[in-house]
C-alpha cells in the first residue's frame, strides 16, 4: 500500500460517504461495503477528475472511457458473490478500480484491456495499493483469456450486442458470468449460469449504459458511436 494511501485525510471522510450512499441503495452486505473502504478510488482516476473520485457517479478516465459509478459496481458485486476461493475474468480493465475490488473477494484475478495506456496506468495503481494476485492483458477480451480458463466468475464492463459464446465456453461448473447486453446506447445486465453443461440465462431489471465492448464478438471498431448496427 502506498504510504498514507488509505489515510490520506483528504478522502477518508468522502469515501466514508460514499459506502453510505451505496448503502442507501440497497447494498446491506457489510463485506462487501468494507471492500470500497479498501481501495482508495482516488487513485485510480486521473489527477483532473480526482476531487470527484468519491461521488457515486461515473469519471471519465481517457481513451473515451469512463469508471462506473460506485453503487453499480456494487450492485455487480452483490449479483456475482465472488468468494476467497474464485478466479475471476474480468473484460475491460479500465481504471482497475473494479478489478481491485475484485481482487480483494477472490483468489485471483485475470483482466484483459484493449487500450495499453489504461491497463499500465491500472498496474501501477494496482502495484501501490499492494495487490498481486492480479493478471493483466492487453488484447481482445470479447473472445475471453483461454490461457487461465475456466472463471468462476466473469464479469464484463462493457456493453455487448449478444453473449459472446467464447465466454460461456471459459465458465467453471457452477460459474456466473455477467454482461450488459443491448445496444450502443442503452442495455440491461444478463446472468447466466453455468449448471453441467447447461446455461441458464436470467435477464435482469437493471438497466444501465456502458461504454461498447469493442472486437471480435463485441461492436466493429470502424462504427460511429451510437450506431445499432452488431458487427
Ligand atoms: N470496470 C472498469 C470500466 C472501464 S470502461 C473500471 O472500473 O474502470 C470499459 C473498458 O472496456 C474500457 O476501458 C474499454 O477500453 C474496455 N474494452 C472495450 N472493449 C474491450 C475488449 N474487446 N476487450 C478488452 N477491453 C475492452
Amino acid at each position: 500500500m502506498e504510504p498514507g494511501a488509505l489515510n490520506d485525510l483528504r478522502f477518508v471522510g468522502a469515501r466514508r460517504r460514499l459506502i453510505e450512499q451505496i448503502r442507501a441503495k440497497g447494498i446491506e452486505d457489510l463485506d462487501l461495503l468494507q471492500l470500497f473502504d479498501q481501495v482508495p478510488r482516488h487513485l485510480f482516476v486521473p489527477e483532473g477528475v480526482r476531487t470527484r473520485a468519491y461521488e457515486d457517479a461515473p469519471l471519465p478516465i481517457g481513451y473515451g472511457q469512463t469508471v462506473s459509478q460506485p453503487s453499480l459496481q456494487a450492485l455487480l458485486l452483490q449479483i456475482l458473490e465472488p468468494t476467497p476461493q474464485d478466479r475471476v475474468l474480468e473484460i475491460g480493465t479500465g481504471s482497475g478500480y473494479l478489478t481491485a475490488l475484485l481482487a480483494l473477494a477472490a483468489e485471483r484475478v485475470y483482466s484483459v484491456e484493449r487500450v495499453r495506456e489504461l491497463s499500465t496506468r491500472a498496474r501501477f495503481a494496482l502495484d501501490a495499493i499492494g495487490l498481486a494476485n492480479v493478471a493483466l492483458m492487453v488484447g481482445d477480451g470479447s473472445i475471453g483469456w483461454r490461457k487461465f480458463a475456466p472463471y468462476d466468475v466473469i464479469t464484463v464492463s462493457a456493453a455487448s450486442p449478444s453473449v459472446p459464446r467464447a465466454l460461456t465456453d471459459q465458465l467453471a461448473d457452477r460459474g456466473r458470468l455477467l454482461l450488459p447486453v443491448g445496444t450502443r446506447r442503452a442495455q440491461t445486465l444478463v446472468l447466466i449460469r453455468r449448471e453441467g453443461d447447461r446455461l441458464v440465462r436470467e435477464s435482469l431489471e437493471q438497466r444501465c449504459t456502458f461504454v461498447p465492448l469493442l472486437g471480435r464478438y463485441g461492436w466493429g471498431e470502424e462504427e460511429e458511436p451510437g450506431s445499432r448496427r452488431p458487427r
